[in-house]
């Protein structure tokens, strides 16, 4: 029988609270007794068993979403607010549980998880204060006779699918601008970190929102519930956040209906360090944008571009502060990096290691599987790094950082943009021109300047090129999920 394990009770405050996790999703609906597990990346203990949710049940899900999104849309857009805020302080009073629910699962650092969970209680803040600022237009004519207008509306049901490394924030970035536009939702989150979500939608569901706003999808087969998602005519947007490689499988899907999708999609994010830039500012930029969340971040840094002038002084610097990074269980305190979320993970950072390595890369420290058992990986640095190498043209998704020397300011950016991805950049400059010059021409959806952290509900996330259509946070995030209507009256 499905359940909550107690290796994962044990870390919660108040267990009776979430002790049912594996009936959120099921909301009586017809199950037909298949389970999937939920482990801890760190231990290997099992946390849950949950019901499989397949093709059916997603159909009951869109089902029930599409009668209640006409009654949520016909809702005053103070009163969708007031039930966002309301989920919003239920989210900033478990927070305690909810990161340690996260950390069980996905094996970030207890600290980066209560922080995520902020975050996350950061956009539903946002969007409750969004909820009542959506407004229309008046057109001046062009005869006397009419009058012009345009009105925004709920785009309708949303399917919403979520990745594994970021399993709250995610959630809440996708679905809090939906909810507030009037759109009912379906959820899908990752396989291997659905418990978060779960303990969200038990808060939400005690938020007050009407049965069948929001709905949750527990499924071990992501495929068959996408596709259902993306054919099902009663679903009338995709809002993704994942792979490119399974974002193109989505948009090919929803291309039959001219559904219309965002896509929050992978990352090849260049870290940039000129000559007049303050290295250790930089170091500081470059331990955050590359080594947060085990470097398993789509705006992770990538590849580390270092002018001639500061490069030996940056490697030394920033070599030395990673091997001060501490490796192991996210529950133990001053832990700075967790596990890999998995096997594949470990094998990739691996084979991303020894091509470089073949290829004439130098090892400064780490290289290796951390002990502990379980995913772990050694903070790594290399040097002697070159664009043919497979770390600067893949994403790594782990915590890897390779040092590229670089003499030409145009070339660098030239071999920054040389890429298929666009989604975040960095770079450390203290002259003004060049700073202007340098934003100007990098092709990506979000640029740190002289800093190594910038994702904020405030601003717009997303990618240009292949990571991504769309964007999230901001009053932007709000007009993905709103259709523009004009409205013509004549005989005036
Ligand atoms: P993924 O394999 O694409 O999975 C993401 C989600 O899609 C999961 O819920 C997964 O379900 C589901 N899925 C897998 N195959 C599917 C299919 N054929 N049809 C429908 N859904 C499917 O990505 P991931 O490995 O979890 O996440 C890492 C990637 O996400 C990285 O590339 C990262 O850069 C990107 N990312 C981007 C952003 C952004 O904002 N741009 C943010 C975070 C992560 P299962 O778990 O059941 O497989």
């Amino acid at each position: 029988m499905p359940g909550i394990n107690s290796s994962l009770l044990r870390h919660l405050k108040q267990p009776e609270r979430f002790a049912a996790l594996d009936r959120v999703a099921r909301q009586g609906d017809r199950w037909d007794g298949r389970v999937f597990r939920v482990s801890n990346p760190s231990t290997g203990e099992l946390l849950a068993e949950l019901p499989d949710m397949g093709v059916e049940q997603t159909r009951i899900a869109i089902d029930r979403a599409h009668v209640a999104q006409a009654e949520w849309a016909a809702r005053t857009a103070r009163d969708r607010s007031d039930t966002l805020w309301r989920w919003h302080q239920l989210i900033l009073d478990h927070t305690d549980d909810l990161a340690a629910i996260l950390t069980a699962e996905m094996g970030k650092p207890l600290p980066e998880a209560v922080s995520e969970v902020s975050h996350a209680a950061a956009y539903l803040q946002w969007y409750a204060e969004e909820a009542n600022r959506i407004y229309g237009e008046t057109i001046s004519a062009p005869s006397t006779d009419r009058r012009m207008l345009v009105i925004k509306q709920p785009i309708g049901v949303v399917g919403t699918i979520t990745p594994w490394n970021f399993p709250a924030s995610m959630v809440a970035r996708k679905i809090s601008p939906a909810l507030a536009a009037g759109c009912a939702i379906v959820l899908k989150p990752a396989e291997q970190t659905p418990l978060v979500a779960g303990a969200m939608f038990a808060l939400a569901a005690e938020a007050g929102f009407p049965d069948g706003v929001v709905n949750l999808i527990y499924a071990s087969d992501g495929a068959a519930v996408g596709r259902e998602l993306c054919s099902n005519r009663k679903v009338r947007k995709i809002s993704f956040t994942g792979s490119t490689e399974v974002g193109r499988l989505l948009m090919r899907q929803c291309s039959d209906q001219v559904k219309k999708v965002s896509l929050e999609l992978g990352g090849n994010a260049p870290f940039i360090v000129f000559d007049d830039a303050d290295v250790d500012a930089a170091v500081d930029g470059a331990i955050q944008a590359k080594f947060r969340n085990a470097g398993q971040t789509c705006v992770s840094a990538n590849r580390l571009y270092v002018q001639s002038g500061v490069h030996d002084e940056f490697a030394a610097k920033f070599t030395a502060r990673v091997r001060s990074l501490s490796v192991g269980d996210g529950f133990e305190p001053g832990i700075a990096i967790g596990p890999l979320i998995d096997t594949q993970a470990l094998v990739k950072i691996e084979a991303h290691i020894a091509d470089a390595i073949q290829k004439g890369g130098a090892i400064c420290c780490g290289g290796r599987q951390a002990g502990h058992g379980g995913t772990f990986f050694e903070p790594t640095v290399l040097t002697d790094i070159t664009s043919e190498m497979l770390l600067a043209q893949e994403e790594t998704f782990g915590p890897l950082a390779p040092i590229i020397r670089f003499e030409d300011p145009d070339q660098v950016v030239r071999e920054a943009n040389d890429t298929i991805y666009g989604l975040a950049a960095y770079f450390y400059a203290s002259n003004l021109k060049r700073v202007w010059h340098v934003a100007e021409k990098l092709e990506y959806g979000m640029i740190g300047i002289n800093t190594g952290r910038m994702s904020s509900e405030a601003a717009p996330f997303g990618g240009m090129k292949q990571s991504g259509i769309g964007r999230e946070g901001s009053r932007h995030g709000l007009e993905e999920y709103l259709e523009m209507k004009y409205l013509c009256m004549g005989g005036l």
